[in-house]
């Protein structure tokens, strides 16, 4: 059956390999970005997650074209890494506000609907790093700490109303994300990664598709590591 899906950030990375994903599997799939031009063959919206008139604007358009949002996917994510004797408020709060506040405002905009279908489900994307801390990614590791707390307590409150919340933490991916890193961070990450190598996107997005279909019904507020066991026990 056809749902209608939203994944925030589904213009290129991961969030592009997720919406591709679930399209793939038959879904309507509706993808945010922010500038240039939507993906081929998803219907793009217009959409910065920082601002709710944006998120509000942008579930209008896709309830308009798909129908109301069944599977939320809150992906969009900024890094601003920098050490904290360095980092500024605005490092701190701009990331805290992409990251963690973006993943309210869509999660709230979405349950209205969901409530009322009594069903619905949500994936946000975290990272291992929410659980293990990383040297200069204060902001990015609290805001993605935050997403866990954040999607354990509406698996609580939706629950009872069939609606899943769930995460996924990746490690690292493949993405214009990591390749900033640069290479020689690259072949250090790699060295603690006991499968040896950087995740393609695509292996976190069929990780996001279990978790958003019929297979995953009785799953809510699971942290699913897709990581390569870089964060084994946590
Ligand atoms: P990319 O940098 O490749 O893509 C980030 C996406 O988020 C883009 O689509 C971008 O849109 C969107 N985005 C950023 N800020 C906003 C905003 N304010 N409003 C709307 N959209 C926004 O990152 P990845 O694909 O690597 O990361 C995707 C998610 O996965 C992020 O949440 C990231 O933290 C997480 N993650 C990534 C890992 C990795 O190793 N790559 C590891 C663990 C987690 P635009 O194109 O308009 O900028």
């Amino acid at each position: 059956m056809s749902r209608s899906v939203l994944v925030t950030g589904g213009n290129r990375g991961i969030g592009l390999a997720i919406a591709r994903e679930l399209a793939a599997a038959g879904d309507a799939v509706a993808v945010t970005y922010r500038s240039g031009e939507p993906p081929e063959g998803l219907f793009g919206v217009r959409c910065d997650v920082t601002s709710a008139e944006d998120v509000d604007t942008a579930f209008g358009k896709v309830e308009a074209e798909q129908g109301p949002v069944e599977v939320l996917v809150a992906n969009a994510g900024v890094t601003r890494d920098t050490l904290l004797a360095i980092m500024s408020e605005e490092d701190f709060t701009s990331v805290l506000d992409t990251n963690l506040t973006g993943a309210f405002r869509v999660a709230k905009r979405a349950s209205k609907q969901m409530m009322r279908k009594r069903r619905g489900r949500i994936v946000l994307v975290s990272s291992v790093v929410g659980m293990m801390g990383s040297a200069g990614q204060a902001n990015y590791a609290a805001s993605k700490a935050g997403m866990v707390g954040f999607a354990r307590s509406l698996a609580r409150e939706l629950g009872s109303r069939n609606i899943t919340v769930n995460v996924v933490a990746p490690g690292f991916v493949d993405t214009d994300m990591t390749a900033a890193l640069g290479e020689d961070r690259h072949e250090v990450i790699k060295s603690l990664i006991p499968l040896g190598r950087i995740a393609a996107p695509e292996e976190v997005a069929r990780a996001v598709r279990f978790l958003a279909g019929d297979d995953a019904s009785y799953i809510t507020g699971a942290v699913i590591p897709v990581d390569g066991g870089l964060g084994m026990g946590h």
